[in-house]
């Protein structure tokens, strides 16, 4: 099932959230800032763990982290591409982004997860083109997992929102 929201992703509760994080891991601004602002220390700590295993995370990769404060209970860090005039493979690579955080939420037997619309703010990366892939990946891997039973897109700002709308009613998906 695919849910549509309008709102802020710290606010939800999921079995995870995902995060559009950066390769540091250290977290930025927009939703990756506000991620570790609501849910304290604890994320960054073991964003620490993990960079000092395997040193961050490459764009299109996904990792693991506790909510901490956040009323979800992980945090699923994922690293979009940087916009570039679509000279640097970024579809496949938001695709990638989509596609590796589902992998790893079923992984983590995670039932529930939202998603913001990664690489779309400070990365640049064109909202209608972003928001087409972002549904395609996710309702194909609905339609082969057992695990995942519902992802809801949250969108912070109206272009977004009714791009999504538009999308998921066309596909008839939106319930
Ligand atoms: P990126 O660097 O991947 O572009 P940003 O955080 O700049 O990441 O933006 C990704 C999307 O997250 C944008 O559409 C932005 O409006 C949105 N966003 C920012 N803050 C929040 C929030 N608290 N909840 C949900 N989405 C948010």
């Amino acid at each position: 099932m695919i849910e549509l929201i309008k709102g802020d992703i710290t606010k939800i509760t999921v079995d995870a959230i995902v995060n559009a994080a950066n390769t540091s891991l250290l977290g930025g601004g927009g939703v990756d800032g506000a991620i570790h602002k609501a849910g304290g220390k604890a994320i960054l700590e073991d964003c620490q763990k993990i960079r000092s295993k395997q040193g961050g995370c490459k764009v299109s990769e996904a990792v693991i982290t506790t909510a901490g404060k956040l009323p979800a209970k992980f945090v699923i860090h994922t690293v979009g591409p940087v916009w570039n005039n679509g000279n640097n493979n970024e579809e496949n690579l938001l695709a990638a982004a989509y596609l590796n955080s589902l992998r790893l939420a079923s992984q983590n037997a995670i039932h529930t997860i939202s998603f913001p619309n990664i690489s779309t703010g400070i990365y640049r990366f064109p909202k209608d083109k972003a928001a087409q892939i972002a549904v395609q990946v996710v309702s194909d891997f609905l339609a082969t997992t057992d695990t995942i039973e519902k992802v809801i897109f949250v969108c912070f700002d109206d272009e977004n929102y009714t791009l999504y709308a538009k999308l998921l009613n066309q596909k008839d998906l939106y319930n």
